[in-house]
Order: structure tokens, then C-alpha cells, then sequence
């Protein structure tokens, strides 16, 4: 969907937000605050995406001047969709009431978002927490930044469902073979999860495999942050139990006692849900602090 460029996504998400203001016969009411996440590297300070990967078109779009065209009233901020959720997970989410935490979403991709007493930690440019492209195996395959062996190239859904249909059609998955061809010659990571459910032992190996490739970069992260949670979500945290004991198993074997002392490991219970109650979150974050720099502004 994000292919189709920025002009008709925005206009598709702007109709459809007026639509439910028309349906909540919310018109008389002033809509104060937008919060919106994008599946991309973002500059904070100006909202846009800075060369999104997988987004042909939206490199530097002015996403908040736009939506702005439709609500001219109305703040807007932006931030990238797993710094989102990561917000969504400490307000209403597994990581309530938690101050360090770090969100971890696989899917396509593999990026966190990281909590830093209770905010966002973004980093000098926006980009911190892109994990997906830390190294893991210096010869491993090639990832598309350019690099070889990167998590995301190792262990994010495309991956995983990549190794299971090599050793598939190598004739290793009688299982495996039978989603590739009902699903008309494609295999996916959730065919993946669901052979692990029928005992595939191909299947399990993967999974298993993966989570060790996620662990080991998590182990690395809680050694240097000392986060209090990790909470995975994403996609590929539906592949089930197996996953998240191969995550935790690496990260306990490599990372130091104190520091997983009281560390939970644990898989989002809000799913995507964590999005929607994050961009609420940051819409209202930014509302705060643009009244607070106006009221310093005035009171010097
Ligand atoms: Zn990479």
C-alpha cells in the first residue's frame, strides 16, 4: 500500500479520518491533535521520512504540511511507526508503569523502539533503535541495505520463510511443501508457524534458529541499555511459544546476571493495537508540549 506513493495514501487516510468525524457527528467538535507513525527512518524535527527503504516516493515529503492541507487546525506530529508502539506498549500495553523498555517488532522487517524513562529515546537523528541492520553473520546472506548477514536478513519474516522453503523443496518438509503449493507456490512465515504446530521439524529448527539470531543482537542491547522489559511484537511474534524461549535463552546465556535480574521477555498483548493507542499518545504528547513552550515563551 505504501508503494502507491505519499499523495494517495495521505488522501485515502484523510478522507477516511473525515468520513469518522462525519459518522461520530464529531464536526462541531475541534480535532486538536493527529498522531501519525510511518514504516520508515523519520526526522523528528521536520516529520518526514528521511530514504524509507521499502516507501518509492515519500523520501522528505512534507506528510505534516499535507494532512495539514485537510485539518489546517489541527497539530500534527509524526514519528516512525515502532517508536509508536513502543509509546502505545508503556501506556495501555504489557509495558504499563514500566520506564526503560525496549519494543522489538518483526515483521517484514525488524526495527525497536526504545523507552527511555517513560519517552521515546530517538536518538540525534531520529534513527536510533534500527536493530534489523545490526551485523550478526558476516557471511550471511545479503541483506538489502547492502550489507551481509543483518538480523533482518537473518531472522524477519521474508527470512524465515526463505530458509524453510529451501529446505522444503530440498525435500527436508513434506509439511512445508504442502502450504507452498495450496497457497499457489508462496510460503510465508505464518505457513512456518503453523507446521511448528503440526510437529514439523524443519519448521521448529527455523523458529528456533531465528529466535537464537534475536536473542544474540538482544543480549548486546540489554548488556549496553539495561532495560527493565523487552516486549516483541509484530507479525512474526505469532510463530508462538518456541520463539520467544529461543529469545529468552539467548539473551539469559549472554547477557550479565544484574542485568537480567529482573528482566521480562515478553510478547506484546496488544498487537496492533499498540499503533493506534501510541499515535493517540504522541498527538497528545506533542499538544502538552507546544502549550508548555508557549506558556515558557510568554512567561519570558
Ligand atoms: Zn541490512
Amino acid at each position: 500500500l505504501v508503494k502507491e506513493g505519499p499523495i494517495s495514501i495521505l488522501g485515502r487516510v484523510c478522507s477516511l479520518l473525515e468520513n469518522l468525524i462525519h459518522e461520530g457527528d464529531l464536526s462541531s467538535k475541534k480535532l486538536n491533535g493527529i498522531g501519525i507513525g510511518v514504516p520508515g527512518p523519520v526526522d523528528f524535527s521536520v516529520g518526514s521520512l528521511v530514504s524509507p527503504p521499502i516507501m518509492p516516493g515519500w523520501d522528505r515529503y512534507p506528510i505534516i504540511q499535507t494532512v495539514q492541507q485537510w485539518f489546517p487546525t489541527t497539530n500534527v506530529v509524526v514519528d516512525n511507526d515502532v517508536n509508536v508502539m513502543a509509546l502505545g506498549e508503556i501506556y495501555q500495553g504489557a509495558g504499563k508503569g514500566v520506564d526503560n523498555l525496549i519494543y522489538v517488532k518483526i515483521g517484514t522487517g525488524i526495527g525497536a523502539g526504545i523507552i527511555c524513562e517513560s519517552k521515546i529515546y530517538r536518538g540525534s537523528n531520529g534513527c536510533a533503535g534500527d536493530i534489523g541492520h545490526i551485523s550478526v553473520d558476516k557471511n550471511g546472506p545479503l541483506c538489502h541495505c547492502g550489507n551481509k548477514g543483518c538480523l533482518e536478513a537473518l531472522a524477519a519474516g521474508p527470512a524465515i520463510a526463505l530458509r524453510s522453503l529451501n529446505a522444503a523443496q530440498a525435500g527436508k518438509s513434506p509439511i512445508l511443501m504442502k502450504y507452498y503449493e495450496t497457497n499457489g507456490n508462496v510460503l510465508r512465515a505464518e505457513d512456518v508457524g503453523n507446521a511448528s504446530r503440526e510437529g514439523d521439524a524443519v519448521a521448529l529448527e527455523v523458529i528456533r534458529e531465528s529466535g537464537q539470531f534475536i536473542g544474540d543482537v538482544l543480549a548486546g542491547l540489554v548488556n549496553f541499555y539495561n532495560p527493565g522489559m523487552i516486549v516483541i511484537g509484530g507479525g512474526v511474534s505469532n510463530l508462538g511459544d518456541l520463539l520467544l524461549s529461543s529469545i529468552r535463552q539467548s539473551v539469559l546465556r549472554r547477557s550479565l546476571p544484574l542485568a537480567t535480574r529482573d528482566l521480562l521477555i515478553v510478547f506484546s498483548e496488544i498487537g496492533t493495537d499498540a499503533g493506534v493507542i501510541g499515535a493517540i499518545n504522541l498527538a497528545m504528547d506533542n499538544i502538552f508540549t507546544l502549550l508548555s513552550n508557549r506558556v515558557e515563551a510568554v512567561a519570558d
